[in-house]
């Protein structure tokens, strides 16, 4: 099967079995949220910047409030989520930068986005997929550890997060991609874990390279 067409069947399989292709972070529609949250996201758990999030927006609900702030203030809200030092200091650098440069809105395009404290590729991803509705892979875990699995990116091992994104940027339709992140994210916790991979009750098993190639080995 050609890389177009695997990418095709696991894209509408994934759909069925994950009709609503909803970001785990609780952002509510606002850009700037989504923006903070996925920089706070690095190393700590989606289910842990949810918990932290509502405090700290009411804080400083907007990059208005948050470019005043005090970094030290701010990684008081979110000391939980580790690494707070660090993105504490990007939360307040881009909020200032987005009302300086941008006149308070998050900007969009990938070029602008990364012009940002903080913001790699993977977070200026997850705004154009999810809030400008531009074609965007977000090469999280999930993704480069699934996508290798299956056989949609490289020969079966982990690329590396750009690798990843502009690979499966070539085989995945444009307007199913930001989607298609959301369903691995909830695919790979679901089903296709890291360390336990359930194969056996797979809805992807009989296209899946690495479980063919286990099974050619047997
Ligand atoms: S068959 Fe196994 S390795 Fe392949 S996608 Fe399914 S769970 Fe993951």
């Amino acid at each position: 099967m050609k890389k177009t067409e695997l990418a095709s069947e696991v894209v509408s399989r994934l759909r069925k079995k994950y009709p609503s292709a909803e970001c785990a972070l609780r952002y509510e529609g606002d850009p700037f949220r989504l923006l903070v949250m996925g920089r706070l996201s690095a190393q700590c758990t989606d289910a842990r910047v949810n918990i932290v999030c509502p405090a700290l927006f009411a804080a400083y609900p907007d990059a208005y409030a948050m470019a005043e702030a005090d970094p030290a203030d701010v990684g008081r809200y979110i000391f939980s989520c580790g690494l707070y030092n660090s993105k504490a200091r990007d939360l307040v650098g881009m909020s200032q930068r987005i009302v300086s440069v941008y006149g308070g809105k998050v900007p969009d395009t990938m070029e602008d986005l990364l012009t940002l404290p903080g913001v790699g590729r993977k977070i200026a991803n997850l705004i154009l997929g999810d809030i400008y509705d531009k074609p965007a892979i977000v090469a999280d875990t999930h993704c480069i550890r699934i996508s290798a699995r299956l056989g949609l990116v490289g020969d079966g091992k982990p690329l590396s997060p750009e690798k990843t994104e502009r690979e499966l940027s070539g085989i995945v339709e444009p307007r199913e991609q930001a989607d298609l992140c959301h369903r691995l994210v909830m695919f790979g916790r679901e089903v296709c874990s890291a360390r336990s991979p359930r194969c056996d009750s797979c809805i992807l098993s009989d296209i899946c390279k690495n479980r063919l190639d286990t099974e050619q080995s047997k």
